[in-house]
């Protein structure tokens, strides 16, 4: 399986911005064939970025999109109207569940129309501080995972990428909130069991399953030697170009 190594921009960059730190990083990142690179730039920008992608050195994804194809749905933008532009498209990412008011069942219609569309769904999943602190992170995992897959055919399994983001070590900067390898292991090998067990081990073999919250230079080598970590969700690291490609460095090192 390849190493993921995607970069959420989130709402920076101006449309300008965005080209202009996509051609830095055009040029800073190498390509191999064993780690796929995406960014997921604002959605303004992905029209421009897309004629100037180099899609042998890095994909594009969305950092959202809605599951209706066309329609009354003003403001929205769906992933028909964007499936020419990206490869990947995030979905459910903590901040449109907690600050936008993302629900499990958007997540889950979301997932369908991005494998309907052809579009790989990045599925983020991850408790809060409050939710581990009461002891509820198996169940607010399970839930969040079977029922963002639950229109999702077992053959499909291989179309989608999950990611674990604990919402309480997103965008820290102190280390006592950083995840460690150990809460993240404990984290995926529930994530491995739970598909294993609704889908069977042949199946979710193909899945992977990625890392995010706070990575950085200094601990990705850490977070990608944790069996069964098939790459990195980055958000703020990912803005910095020296940052994500040195990231990128270190994957191609780690899977060596
Ligand atoms: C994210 O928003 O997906 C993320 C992981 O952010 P950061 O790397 O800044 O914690």
């Amino acid at each position: 399986m390849k190493t993921y190594i995607v970069g959420n921009w989130k709402m920076n960059f101006t449309v300008g911005e965005s080209s202009l730190y996509f051609h830095k990083l055009l040029q800073r990142v190498k390509s191999y064939r064993d780690i796929e690179v995406v960014v997921a730039p604002s959605l303004v920008a992905l029209q421009p970025l897309s004629l100037q992608v180099d899609r042998h050195k890095i994909k594009l994804a969305a950092q959202n999109a809605y599951f209706q194809d066309f329609g009354a749905y003003t403001g929205e933008v769906s992933v028909s109207q964007i499936r020419s532009l990206v490869d990947y498209c995030i979905i459910g990412h903590s901040e449109r569940r907690h600050i936008l008011g993302e629900t499990n069942k958007d997540v889950r219609k979301k997932v369908a129309a991005a494998v309907r569309n052809g579009i790989t769904p990045i599925i983020c999943i991850g408790e809060t501080a409050e939710e581990r602190k009461n002891g509820e992170t198996t169940d607010v995992i399970r839930d969040q995972l079977l029922s963002s897959l639950s229109e999702i055919a077992a053959e499909d399994l291989s179309k989608v990428i999950i990611a674990y983001e604990p919402v309480w070590a997103i965008s820290t900067t102190k280390s006592a909130k950083m995840a460690t390898p150990d809460d993240i292991k404990e984290v995926l090998d529930l994530i491995h069991k739970l598909l294993t067990k609704t889908y069977g081990e042949k199946t979710v073999a193909d899945t992977p399953v990625l890392y995010g919250g706070s990575v950085k230079v200094s601990n990705a080598e850490a977070y990608l030697s944790i069996p069964g970590c098939d790459g990195l969700l980055i958000g703020g690291a990912s803005l910095i170009a020296p940052e994500f490609s040195d990231i990128i460095e270190i994957a191609k090192q780690v899977r060596a």
